[in-house]
């Protein structure tokens, strides 16, 4: 069966002396994960930029804009990778390199970073949701309970741009008990474009993926992300393979729903 990491990443965690890696060390663990293709969401870096200190913000738009090129100089040399642009919505300059980068075949999404690069984003929710629609684009989402990106927020924005494809990543509550909010919003939300990533050591927990499909909002618009460097792929990839959920279920998990909110057979 196909697998499609629809979030990863290269690049080094400043704070922590693991969960770094080089862009080939990521695509040589997915392959051997049996990944099949690998959607790169930027570098490390494009979210926490280094020389911040221990404060996890990149406010530097220059920085971002130039690894977004070095991620598409690096995925465009790989037949499997393929990346989607950092858009920082406070600056015009990024708005005009995502339009220019998303004309490039490898180029297929949107990765948005709103606490990462400090604004709320249901302050510039309708000018990153306007563009989005404008570009038929789908976009990535951080999404955690943290009071910048909360699933709610990006859910209420998905709801009023439907054509929008939305994706919030780390499904999983900050807080016990684990509330899966990210999938009782799939399940609420008017727009059928919105999705969640699995992206969280937490979905191997024991029956999570089967109580997920099965209790909270079925298999059509969850995706499978390792969130390379940060988790090893092997261990969700078990859960989900493992799963007592049907061959179908596992198929939309791992690939198929990443080909449709991609637009792009992998
Ligand atoms: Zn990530």
């Amino acid at each position: 069966m196909k697998i499609v990491d629809t979030h990863s990443h290269y690049g080094t965690v400043s704070d922590t002396p693991f969960m770094s890696a080089s862009f080939e060390e990521v695509v040589e663990v997915s392959r051997k994960a049996g990944i099949t293709a690998n959607v790169f969401l930027g570098r490390v870096e494009s979210a926490v930029d280094p020389s911040r200190g221990g404060e996890r913000k990149n406010l530097d738009i220059d920085l971002i804009m130039r690894i977004n090129e070095e991620v598409l100089d690096r995925t465009s040399r790989e037949p499997d990778c393929y990346m989607c642009c950092v858009l920082n919505p406070l600056h015009a300059r990024s708005f005009e390199q995502t339009e220019e980068l998303l004309r490039e075949p490898g180029c297929v999404g949107v990765k948005i970073l709103a606490r990462y690069h400090g604004y709320d984003v249901e302050v510039l929710g309708d000018e990153i949701f306007s563009f989005l629609a404008d570009q038929d684009a789908p976009a990535m989402f951080h999404s955690i309970e943290n009071g910048f990106d909360d699933p709610p927020k990006i859910a209420y924005l998905a709801a009023k741009y439907p054509t929008v494809k939305a994706c919030m990543a780390h499904m999983y509550s900050c807080g016990a008990p684990i509330a899966l909010t990210h999938a009782r919003l799939i399940r609420t939300c008017a727009s059928t474009s919105l999705y969640a990533g699995l992206e969280h050591p937490y979905m191997a927990f024991y029956s999570i993926i089967e109580h997920t499909v099965r209790e909270i909002c079925g298999s059509d618009r969850l995706m499978y992300g390792s969130d390379l460097p940060c988790h090893v792929p092997a261990a969700q990839l078990a859960a989900i393979e493992q799963a007592d959920i049907a061959d179908a279920d596992k198929a939309n998990i791992l690939f198929r729903n990443a080909e449709r909110f991609f637009g792009q057979e992998f």
